[in-house]
């Protein structure tokens, strides 16, 4: 049996409502845990909420309610959101839980006892806002080095951790695991820091001025610094919160994911913390960046906090996952920008993924009742051997690579993905089934064709799982494959012609629906074939003044060119009698621009220009098919004037 995965969250601090920040951690920690599942492997995925602390205290008393009062309504957000964002933790804690505080109590008493904790007098100047002593040459001209608070000079005796004895060890340690921080940048960071003599921690606060905290166990006139507090977590959980607590099966755990800002509490704190009570250190603790929003840093007086609800509410659960994973490498810092946003939902998950599920699943409809076809040897291409190369390397190569827990790369796992998603629609282009269609001599190759494309789209199914969850459920029902994806279906390798074959195709929903940029009030889409329903019942029939409003007239296509990055647009130049127009069509899937070049058409002539991928598009031609263009309005038996009226 491989070892358990034990992967955390930081827990977060109750001071305010979740933003951005906590959602990209978490996010990123579900796709590990999912994918861990899919593996076969034991997987503990914690999260939770650090309840204690002056800033809480003071939060609770400006809303007039208890901390503890305070801490519930917060909690209810957090699980909100983790609901929401489609997170699979399997524990969820809280430190004013008392089987948490129990914990810290029993490893405060144990350093107390060995002599690891003493007692002493200090003075400082202390930040209330940031709950910390500085020195004389932190602080400037009276100001918090951090938050530039007045600060003030502070004489009280505390109980101090002897983590000075340690510095040595953890760097000896290291050193002696390369992987132990992560990335490269933020190891060498630590190291850094290790290099200045490393002072004893201040680890207790007289109730005098903070009461909402864990009480120590040796000295009732003080309560636990948050941090010791805090950090505890991550083993006290696995004392009460798995299915079968034991700390001895799930410690020490895989991977601490945490924030750039709070690398050096754990990395320094919670190592000699846990040197000081003869435990191992966790095999990695793996340090993500920040985020700005269109290149500005998020702060509640900019009013730029991206409310990760609102993201969701407005693009989708998977969309978001998708982009934040994508967009930036993880650990380093990235930028929201919201055009690079819709630009993937456009690109990447609408032309990409939808359209390859859609147009497949039409194909099969069409040309074989709805049923995956059984493919025939003898048919076969190199395309089908590159299809199925690309296909197993991603699930069986890429993907276990990018995402070992100690250099996850979620951006080039998912670049590996989009890969083969793009491979599959180059595949459908190149083999045209509904060319082969048309011949019967071609049957066994069209059989063959449809069975690989079906078998690209599993094999994109198991790898979205862990990015995407209702993605790829959303995928496999459509297909009609029978997975349950609490399962391990990636224990063994998946073989490439295993599936699929007699099972029944649904078509169901867009994927990802296109999302018009927000400077555009909605255009209509000048797309060939934008409806296809036919009007049946009274209420939706129009009356011929309705119709007169739509200006119909011949055009000829000068030029043609692909939209960069658009499988789907093709940018049309054309002559409409009296004067030139640029047109985009989304015909791009079924024509070239060398196929539609000289054709005379039909277009809507007076639409409101609209942008498509950033291109202007002003009017529409009109285009046979559903959701896939079957073929351009054109004129057989006569040859029209550009410019002349159709109606
Ligand atoms: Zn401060």
């Amino acid at each position: 049996m491989p070892q358990p995965f034990y992967i955390t969250t930081p827990i977060y601090y109750v001071n305010d409502v979740p933003h951005v920040g906590h959602a990209y951690t978490t996010i990123a920690a579900d796709v590990q845990a999912r994918w861990h599942r899919l593996l076969g492997h034991e997987v503990f995925f914690l999260t939770g909420l650090d309840e204690h602390g002056q800033k809480v205290q003071q939060a609770a008393a400006k809303a007039g309610i208890s901390p503890q009062e305070h801490c519930d309504r917060l909690t209810l957000q957090f699980q909100t959101l983790w609901q929401k964002l489609g997170i699979s933790n399997d524990g969820f804690i809280r430190t004013t839980d008392a089987r948490h505080q129990a914990v810290v109590q029993r490893f405060l008493q144990e350093l107390y006892d060995n002599q690891l904790i003493y007692r002493a007098e200090y003075t400082g100047w202390y930040c209330t806002f940031d709950e910390r002593f500085w020195t004389e040459k932190d602080v400037n001209d009276g100001r918090c080095p951090d938050c530039q608070r007045p600060v003030e000079q502070l004489s009280e005796s505390n109980y101090f951790f002897r983590m000075s004895q340690f510095q040595q060890r953890l760097l000896d340690h290291l050193e002696a695991n390369p992987t132990f921080i992560r990335p490269e940048s933020r190891r060498n960071e630590v190291a850094g820091f290790l290099q200045k003599p490393l002072e004893d921690l201040s680890i207790s606060r007289p109730k005098s001025r903070l009461s909402w905290g864990i009480e120590l166990p040796f000295d009732a006139d003080y309560v636990t610094y948050v941090w010791f507090d805090a950090l505890v977590n991550y083993m006290s959980a696995l004392e009460y919160l798995p299915s079968q607590p034991s700390v001895e099966r799930l410690w020490p755990a895989t991977v601490h994911l945490v924030g750039k800002d709070i690398l050096t509490t754990h990395a320094v704190y919670w190592s000699t913390m846990l040197m000081a009570l003869e435990v191992p250190l966790p095999h990695t603790i793996f340090a993500h960046g920040w985020w700005t929003v269109d290149g500005e840093k998020m702060s509640k007086s900019r009013g730029n906090v991206l409310d990760p609800h609102a993201m969701v509410d407005q693009f989708g659960t998977d969309a978001f996952r998708y982009f934040l994973l994508r967009e930036v490498p993880f650990g380093q810092d990235g930028d929201f920008a919201f055009e690079s946003f819709i630009g993937r939902i456009n690109s990447d998950l609408a032309n990409g993924l939808g359209n390859l599920l859609s147009r497949t699943i039409t194909l099969i409809q069409r040309f074989s009742d709805g049923n995956v076809p059984a493919p025939v040897a003898s048919a076969s291409t190199e395309l089908e051997t590159e299809l199925q190369t690309t296909a197993e390397s991603l699930l069986h190569d890429h993907l276990p690579t990018h995402l070992r827990s100690d250099r996850i790369a979620f951006n080039r796992a998912l670049e590996a993905i989009w890969g083969l998603v793009q491979l599959g629609n180059q595949y459908i282009d190149k083999t045209a089934p509904w060319v082969l269609a048309k011949d019967p001599a071609c049957s066994a190759r069209l059989q063959t064709v449809l069975f690989h494309a079906a078998e690209t789209l599993r094999f994109l199914c198991l790898a979205t799982y862990p990015f995407m969850p209702d993605t790829a459920r959303e995928m496999a029902r459509q297909l009609g494959l029978p997975y349950n994806f609490s399962q391990a279906l990636l224990k063994d390798p998946i073989a490439w012609g295993d599936g699929g074959s007699g099972t029944t195709v649904v078509k169901g929903k867009a994927l990802f629906p296109r999302v018009d940029a927000p400077a555009t009030p909605s255009p209509a889409q000048p797309q060939a074939g934008a409806s296809a329903s036919s009007p049946t019942d009274e209420n939706s029939r129009i009356n011929i003044q309705d119709f007169q409003k739509v200006e119909l007239k011949v055009a000829k296509i000068l030029t043609a060119e692909r939209v960069p990055k658009s499988n789907k647009l093709l940018k049309l130049q054309v002559d409409l009698g009296t004067e030139q127009r640029q047109i985009v069509a989304g015909i791009g899937k079924k024509y070239g621009p060398e196929d539609v070049v000289g054709k005379t058409i039909v277009v809507v002539a007076n639409l409101k220009p609209a942008k498509l991928m950033g291109v202007e598009s002003q009017g529409m031609v009109l285009a046979a098919g559903d959701e896939d263009v079957e073929g351009l309005v054109t004129f057989k038996d006569v040859d029209p004037q550009p410019g002349t009226k159709v109606k």
